[in-house]
């Protein structure tokens, strides 16, 4: 019997199910997006002007350091290797970020070997602060006032639209400093480009006979999907059940888009520490295919803010009245039958690229391994996988 399945989300969630799905199993799948796009978060599109490849909701680097996700991804397309360097402007000055030897020398207008650095820190480390209860109290007992206030005070304001004191230390794990010269953005094994944008790799993963994609379909949970034997969902959980135990925490970021003849910043992105500014970032897209060559330029300030009924929900906040509502949510959706739910949205959670294919890849097998045991359905990923 070929199983009828319908997806909702042509984002990597619904496009690695899908692409799964159809290499796994006798099925047939429709895919409903309620953009009239595929590629969800990751969209990227040419300029019709410039010609430049446009990351329509933020920039996105791919990395990972799981050789089956990096095999998997550059079977569809050809992916090149891309370096992701960061400045940030704080004052009048342009510092490399993560915040490394280079940025604690500028800083201090010294030249640190790295132990010397590692001293200075522990130096201005505020040591009265032995059990951090919020994210500023977490980056002043490492770092001190100083290089706090410079690169992580305002920045970090802006981005949650809260004092730093109301954040929980947690989001702020480890502090990201380094001592030694290295800037690369990311310490991946495996870091790159779609060449051409991330859209095509999706369009790859779902072009099959019985796959069918409808856009600008929104679901609406209830209504005509009687007939699929199950439903993968991919969108917000708290949308799925009508928000009837109220909306998760998000924050938001609203783009505007500029050209310009040349270059605009001589980088792909910049920060901009400074409580004063209110953007967050800008970044320069035809930095991110160095392969390309283009006279002008796209360059996009990023604002944060918080999330309203009509915005697209981009950062969980996942405050502790969120990380309850969402226990009452994931209550709900195990109590269903014929629901999956996968994804950044439906999981509430901040994943990368790669761990939402991963995710889904895993999730694909679990799920054929339970319909050949006829063991129950798994509803939500393994997350602590990845
Ligand atoms: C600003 C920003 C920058 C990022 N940069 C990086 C990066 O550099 N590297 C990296 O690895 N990751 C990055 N990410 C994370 C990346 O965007 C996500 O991992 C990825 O988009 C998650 O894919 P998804 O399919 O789960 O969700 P999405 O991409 O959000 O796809 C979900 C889809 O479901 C659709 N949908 C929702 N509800 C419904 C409904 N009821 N009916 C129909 N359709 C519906 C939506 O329209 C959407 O297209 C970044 C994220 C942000 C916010």
């Amino acid at each position: 019997m070929a199983y009828r399945f319908l997806i909702i989300g042509a984002g990597f969630s619904g496009s690695v199910l899908a692409n799964k799905l159809i290499n796994g199993l006798d099925c047939s799948i429709e895919i409903w997006d309620e953009r009239n796009h595929i590629g969800g978060n990751c969209h990227t599109e040419r300029d019709a002007e410039t010609g430049i490849m446009v990351h329509q909701y933020g920039p996105h680097i791919f990395n990972t350091d799981k050789k089956e996700i990096w095999d998997y991804v550059n079977s569809f397309v050809e992916f090149r290797p891309y370096v992701h360097r960061v400045k940030a402007m704080s004052g009048d000055r342009v510092y490399p970020l993560p915040v490394n030897l280079s940025t604690i020398n500028q800083f201090f207008n010294r030249t640190f070997t790295p132990a010397e650095a590692r001293e200075q820190l522990e130096n201005v480390a505020d040591k009265s602060i032995t059990d951090p209860q919020n994210f500023e109290e977490q980056a002043l007992r490492f770092i001190g006032k100083d290089l706090y206030k410079a690169f992580f005070y305002g920045y970090t304001k802006k981005q949650w639209g809260c004092e730093p004191t109301e954040l929980p230390a947690s989001i702020l794990k480890r502090i990201p400093v380094r001592f030694n010269y290295d800037d690369n953005y990311h310490n991946n094994l495996y870091t790159g480009i779609p060449v051409e944008g991330y859209t095509a790799v999706m369009q790859k993963m779902i072009d099959h006979p019985a796959i069918k994609v409808s856009l600008g379909k929104k679901f609406i949970p209830g209504e005509s999907s009687d007939h699929f034997d199950h439903v993968f969902y991919t969108g917000p959980i708290d949308a799925y059940f009508n928000y009837r135990h109220g909306r998760l925490g998000y924050r938001t970021v609203t783009f505007e888009q500029h050209s310009a003849e040349g270059d605009y910043q001589g980088l792909a992105q910049m920060n901009y520490c400074d409580e004063e500014v209110p953007y967050t970032r800008i970044v320069e897209h035809k930095y991110f295919t160095p392969w390309e060559q283009h006279d002008k330029t796209i360059y996009v300030k990023e604002f944060s803010k918080e999330t309203t009924e009509d915005d697209i929900p981009y950062y969980p906040k996942r405050l502790s009245a969120d990380k309850q509502m969402l226990q009452s949510y994931r209550e709900a959706a195990t109590s269903l039958k014929g629901v999956s739910f996968l994804g950044r949205l439906a999981t509430y959670r901040y994943m990368d690229m790669h761990h939402v294919i991963g995710e889904a890849m895993d999730f694909v097998g679990r799920y054929i391994t339970a319909l050949k045991e006829n063991t129950s359905i798994p509803v939500f990923p393994n997350e602590e996988q990845f």
